[in-house]
């Protein structure tokens, strides 16, 4: 109850304290006052009116008793002069009646009981009128007394004197009050109202106007003002939006001057410090990892010294374009000028996650941020495109320079966490770059260097093993029905022969592929085998579909279902024994394209499988939207099954086939190695299994081989390899 009350006191403060209230109350006040000032000022003038009247009424009222009374004055018994006078005395107002004569040997009073010889209550008007033989009055505030002589043939034989109450002002007031208050009080009340609107109408836009004012004082420069009301405040508004203009623009140049390069309108080194500072806090917070080139031209000196400073300026303008079109294609964003500002206000962690910048600490000394990478390696992806894109002469008045770029790179938090030692690891890699020869990149960390020219060594020689053609091979593993037993299909997965390193593992060399482009050839490279092995299946009666893998740059590509069918189409193979395996995230990362490729592909009969189901944040009725044909069981939930304790594990695997069976759905266990696994996946509906149990992936000829041995084998045997009396 207390705490109700505290609310409600509160309130009416905020209420009280508010300016349309105080307004609104100065009105009222005013208009009190007014209706008051009237008010007294009609009882005033009521009053004076009241009081002439009343001595115009005592006046002839007393003439006509004198009138009546002088005739015969003499003549009358007194008792009926009192008898006359009674009559007058109880007349409306009047307060006192005398008569007297000359000699005032009586006084006469209108009240029988009271002595009429007692010279009392004489007065100075009645004495005055008979002395000077004319009527007398005084006029007192609460009082007028007239007197009259009675007159005999020119002189006073006596005097009549009434006394009239004379109005006061109390007596005035009220009647003037009661006959207003019905008018005054509806008059008052719609003036009250209306008084209301008309201060809202001029207080809200001055509401309006303050809460602007506290909003662009908090730094929310976009805050705009709706422009209304009364033309002064529309005024008001207008020169306040005005300034708000102003000063965005004054604090943009200020922003501008501070944070803003001249020369290439990127960020400055104060602009990138923040920035820097930010991204490695953000990746501490997030334990994701952030990179950090260094770039710094060769021979920009050289240029300056022969060329002059402005064709140096013009190389780090056109230097800077060709930066931030690296950036661009890398689908990053490179920040310039005023885009700065916006990212400055935010510090959301998703706005900053893809965050890219490009800045110009000073001379021929260029950043680049990234804020967050997959793995340090991408850095080196950056790195070497922003050194080919410089490799490009310059045009400098028509005339051809040849600069290059060395790129230090530092990854956060590994390298430091915080921004000068994060910056001193890039610019030491620099000059490592350097002096190794220029035109190239380094890691800070040794490892990474390792790493990096390990991956350059394997883009270099995957260049030549597809050039050369015949180091790449394709190994086919079949897929067992788990029903009947039959091999139905067979995946295909590509083999590294190299000359020196022997056998490389895909998964060695595919994500370089994929960072250096070289998937694309690839990738059309595993598709053209395959079909061609396909071919050759169908045309010797072999009943076999293949599966092909895809990788996300492939199906990125708005021209993969161009390829396929053309490679459909070259090799001649029935796109109705392809299959295309694709993992959950290609699929859920752009829906949209993926739906194109499918819809296009499936019209022909190609089939479609989720690879490696289960590793990645998908679920199965978000991907049951895409018009998928199988779902491949990630091995590592296969594993689980080997032990018979892991409850969980079997758990995981029965829903997600039951779910696959009842969404109609095939479904392929992936390396499945021992009996029992088999076991529980055919009990629990599983159409496919595939693993060193059956076969490992073989190069085609051996493929024949073992497809005739497992046909031609004795039917009790594969029973006894299925563990299913009906099997075969
Ligand atoms: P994936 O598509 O999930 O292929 C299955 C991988 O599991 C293959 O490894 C296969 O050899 C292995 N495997 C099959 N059965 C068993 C088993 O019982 N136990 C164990 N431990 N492993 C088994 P591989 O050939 O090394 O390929 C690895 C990955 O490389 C593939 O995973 C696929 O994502 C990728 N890959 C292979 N060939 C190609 C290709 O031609 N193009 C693309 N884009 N990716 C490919
Ligand atoms: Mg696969
Ligand atoms: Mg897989």
């Amino acid at each position: 109850m207390a705490r109700i009350g505290g609310w409600m006191l509160s309130k009416l403060k905020f209420v009280s304290n508010g300016i349309h209230f105080r307004v609104l109350m100065l009105v009222i006040g005013l208009a009190v006052t007014l209706v008051a000032a009237q008010f007294v000022t009609d009882t005033v003038l009521e009053t004076q009116k009241v009081r002439d009247q009343r001595l115009v009424e005592a006046r002839s009222i007393t003439t006509v008793v004198a009138r009546s009374l002088e005739n015969q004055f003499d003549y009358f018994e007194l008792s009926d002069i009192e008898e006359i006078l009674k009559s007058v005395r109880f007349t409306e107002h009047v307060t006192q009646v005398s008569a007297v004569d000359r000699e005032l040997t009586f006084f006469l009073d209108g009240d029988p009981a009271t002595p009429t010889l007692l010279p009392v209550g004489n007065n100075a008007e009645q004495i005055k009128a008979i002395k000077t033989g004319k009527p007398d009055f005084s006029i007192t505030d609460d009082a007028i007394t007239v007197a009259e002589p009675l007159l005999r043939d020119g002189s006073a034989i006596g005097a009549v004197m009434i006394r009239f109450e004379n109005p006061t002002f109390s007596e005035v007031m009220w009647p003037i009050l009661q006959s207003n208050f019905f008018s005054l009080v509806p008059i008052l009340s719609l003036g009250i109202i209306l008084a209301g609107i008309l201060v809202k109408q001029i207080t809200s836009p001055l509401l309006r106007l303050s809460e602007t004012a506290e909003q662009v004082a908090d730094g929310d420069l976009k805050r705009t003002m709706p422009i209304e009301g009364p033309n002064e405040i529309r005024q008001l508004g207008l020169a306040f939006s005005g300034m708000i203009g102003k000063l965005k623009e004054n604090i943009e140049q200020i922003y501008e001057l501070a944070y803003v390069d001249r020369t290439t309108q990127l960020p400055n080194r104060e602009f990138f410090r923040k920035e820097l500072t930010r991204a490695i806090r953000r990746a501490v917070r997030q334990k994701v990892t952030g990179g950090l080139l260094f770039v710094d031209l060769d021979g920009f000196k050289r240029v300056n010294d022969t060329h002059g400073h402005d064709a140096g300026d013009a190389i780090l303008s056109q230097f800077s374009e060709r930066l931030a079109n690296v950036l661009r294609a890398e689908d990053l964003i490179a920040f310039k000028a005023m885009n700065a500002m916006e990212t400055e206000e935010g510090d959301s962690d998703n706005a900053n996650k893809n965050k890219q910048m490009l800045a110009r600490l000073g001379g021929d000394e260029f950043t680049v941020l990234l804020s967050e990478i997959r793995e340090p390696t991408d850095a080196a992806t950056v790195s070497q495109r922003i050194i080919e894109a410089v490799s490009e002469p310059f045009d400098i008045n028509g005339a051809k320079v040849n600069i290059g770029a060395s790129v230090g790179i530092a990854i956060f938090p590994r390298d430091g966490s915080d921004y000068q030692t994060i910056l001193k690891s890039a610019d030491m890699a620099m000059y490592q770059a350097k002096e190794e020869g220029k035109n190239t990149y380094r890691y800070f960390s040794s490892e990474l260097n390792a790493e990096a020219s390990r991956r350059m060594e394997i883009e270099q020689d995957l260049r030549i093993a597809l050039e050369e053609n015949n180091q790449l091979e394709l190994y086919y593993q079949p897929k067992i029905h788990c029903s009947s037993a039959l091999p139905k299909s067979a995946e295909a997965l590509i083999r590294w022969k190299h000359p020196e390193k022997g056998m490389i593992p895909p998964l060695d060399f595919i994500n370089i592929a994929e960072d250096c482009g070289l998937i694309l050839p690839l990738g059309k490279w595993v598709l053209e085998q395959a079909c061609k092995q396909l071919k050759a299946f169908e045309d010797e009666g072999i009943d076999i579909s293949i599966a092909v893998n895809i990788s996300t740059a492939q199906f990125e590509r708005p021209d993969l279902s161009d390829i396929v069918i053309e490679v459909l189409n070259q090799t001649g193979a029935n796109p109705a024994n392809l299959e295309l395996e694709l993992t959950e995230s290609m699929a859920m990362q752009n829906p949209d394209v993926a739906l194109k490729h499918i819809n296009i592909l499936k019209k022909l009969g190609v089939r479609f499988a989720i690879d490696d189901f289960g590793t990645g944040y998908s679920n199965l009725s978000q991907l049951s939207r895409l018009p998928f044909d199988v779902f491949k069981i990630d091995r590592s939930f296969v594993d689980k099954l080997t032990n018979r304790e892991d409850e969980h594990g079997r758990i995981i695997v029965r829903t997600i086939l039951g779910m696959a069976n009842s969404l109609n759905y095939e479904t392929v266990a992936e390396g499945v190695e021992t009996v029992s696994q088999l076991e529980f996946l055919s009990e629990y509906g599983c159409t496919y299994a595939q693993g060193y149990y059956f076969a490992r992936p073989m190069p085609s000829k051996e493929f024949y081989q073992w497809y005739t041995a497992w046909n031609k084998q004795d039917d009790s045997v594969v029973a006894a390899l299925m563990r299913q009396g009906s099997a075969a």
